[in-house]
């Protein structure tokens, strides 16, 4: 049984049925819809398929709604792109989608979307284009124009991403398009939403009001992607429900090598907090093209692993890879044999649990028991599913069954490390309770007649009570 969960992005290397259904059946526990890329229809079509398929293949299947945030781009260009000449100045043209002629007064011109390029950006500072293949650095600066020195060229290529490491960039964290799309993902039903460039914890809270008032109630990922939301690491954490190590624009805003240390830290601080954390971008980067991964790319899942991470992502691999399902098959399997080394992290000694938080008191507590006892699993009822996510951060050692009424809870748990999650009704007599939990376990095949099963619960029905550890076992008789 894998611990570690896989999001794989969707994308057309995944838009045939047959091998969306193959790779989700070689591992696959969340899929991302990226708002960055595709219309709201085919975002809906595919997750349409994948409800489908969840259900036929019996597979709980989360659905993360990642949202494109304000990412500057540039506008379009000739089909050969334009090639930037070291030394050279360019001119960037703020707000514009095209232009008429690529050329002013001898220099090269570029529009870029983003109307207020100008105003944020003082002589002197970077700009990165296409995860850095192009730098550039600002000569002059008005609202109109940007004039750069090219400090590192190559051929600039429509639609290409710009990054301002060191600009504070004054676009709303949530743009206009974000706006429409956390609508539509919140009317999809989608089970988590990722929210790109997140700065502040503020930013994370206006987007919890806006999902609130379309009538959702989806937890949110901050993707850890910009400087200033590792200076504000503890509080992005704190006001997220979970995060994201977004290493793909993190490594082109604060240099590739300093991703290795600022994982760990995140890591660190989202197991602190109790909150799922997903490691993400080019995990198996090279099977975009290649049926096997590098050595490299194995241990850097491992890493992960090893540091802590909750779940793993494949992004370009899944979404527009020659070989899609290896990916998924490829990750699963470097995943399964990490989880048997004597590096990965044990019971996660969080700090102290306050007297005041029974759940999490319960939580550490039960799982200790379930080792002691060797239980072969730790059922836990939850109604939301905060209970199971609580009890996955302390990473216990048999297996982890949230067993809860709501189909949302359900999916949710598919982001949580090593927990899976049955469909149960709450009864509101803990004996039912009980007993309810010893016959889904063993219609799951999850426990025997003579097994021992540790069961959490709390006041039936009612939310964030979580109060009983109950030791039983598979035959004997119920006790309430
Ligand atoms: P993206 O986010 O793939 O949506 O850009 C992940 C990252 O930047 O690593
Ligand atoms: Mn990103």
């Amino acid at each position: 049984m894998r611990k570690t969960k896989i999001v794989a992005t969707l994308g057309p290397a995944l838009d045939d049925r047959d091998k969306l259904r193959a790779a989700l059946e070689a591992g696959i526990d969340v899929v991302r819809l990226n708002f960055s890329h595709g219309d709201h229809d085919t975002h809906a079509r595919r997750l349409r398929n994948v409800r489908e398929l969840a259900t036929n293949l019996e597979r709980n299947i989360g659905v993360l709604a990642d949202l494109q945030g304000p990412k500057i781009r540039l506008g379009l260009l000739p089909d050969d792109g334009i090639e930037l000449t070291n030394g050279s100045e360019v001119i960037l043209l703020p707000g514009l989608e095209e232009l008429d002629d690529y050329r002013s007064g001898g220099q090269v011109a570029l529009p870029v979307v983003y109307g207020a390029l100008g105003d944020d950006c003082e002589p002197g500072a970077m700009i990165l284009i296409d995860d850095g293949s192009i730098r550039l650095v600002v000569s002059r600066a008005s609202h109109d124009e940007v004039v750069a020195r090219v400090v590192a060229g190559n051929v600039a290529k429509s639609r290409k991403g710009v990054n301002l490491p060191g600009v504070r960039v004054s676009a709303p964290s949530i743009t206009e398009k974000d706006q429409e799309d956390l609508k539509v993902a919140v009317d999809l039903g989608c089970d988590w939403l990722a929210l790109s460039f997140v700065r502040r914890p503020e930013d994370v809270e206006q987007a919890r009001e806006l999902v609130r008032q379309q009538g959702g109630e989806a937890p949110l990922i901050a993707k850890l992607e910009r400087p200033e939301a590792i200076e504000n690491l503890e509080a992005v954490v704190a006001a997220s429900d979970a995060v994201m190590v977004a290493r793909g624009d993190l490594g082109v805003e604060i240099g590739p090598e300093r991703v290795p240390a600022i994982q760990k830290q995140i890591i660190a601080q989202a197991n602190k907090d109790a909150k799922p954390v997903v490691t993400a971008t080019e995990m198996l980067d090279s099977m975009i093209n290649s049926p096997r991964p590098t050595r490299a790319e194995a241990s850097d899942i491992a890493n992960a692993i090893f540091d802590g991470t909750d779940a793993v992502m494949l992004s370009g691999e899944t979404a527009a890879g020659k070989y899609p399902v290896e990916a998924v098959r490829t990750m699963a399997r470097i995943c399964e044999v990490a989880e048997t080394s004597p590096h990965l992290v044990g019971p996660i000694e969080h700090s102290p649990v306050a007297a005041d938080d029974v759940v999490s008191v319960v939580a550490r507590a039960a799982v200790a028991v379930s080792r002691d006892v060797e239980a072969s699993a730790l059922a836990i009822y939850s109604i939301t599913g905060a209970a199971i996510q609580l009890v996955s951060k302390f990473r216990p050692p048999v297996r982890l069954v949230g067993l809860t009424p709501q189909d949302t809870a359900r999916r949710r748990t598919a982001l949580m490390w090593g927990a899976e999650a049955l469909l149960v009704p709450m009864k509101s007599e803990s004996v039912d309770l009980i007993s309810a939990a010893e016959r889904v376990l063993v219609d799951g095949g999850i426990a025997r007649h003579g097994d021992r099963i540790v069961i959490v619960s709390g006041t039936a029905g009612s939310s964030g009570s979580t109060n009983r550890i109950y030791v039983h076992r598979i035959g004997d008789p119920m006790r309430g």
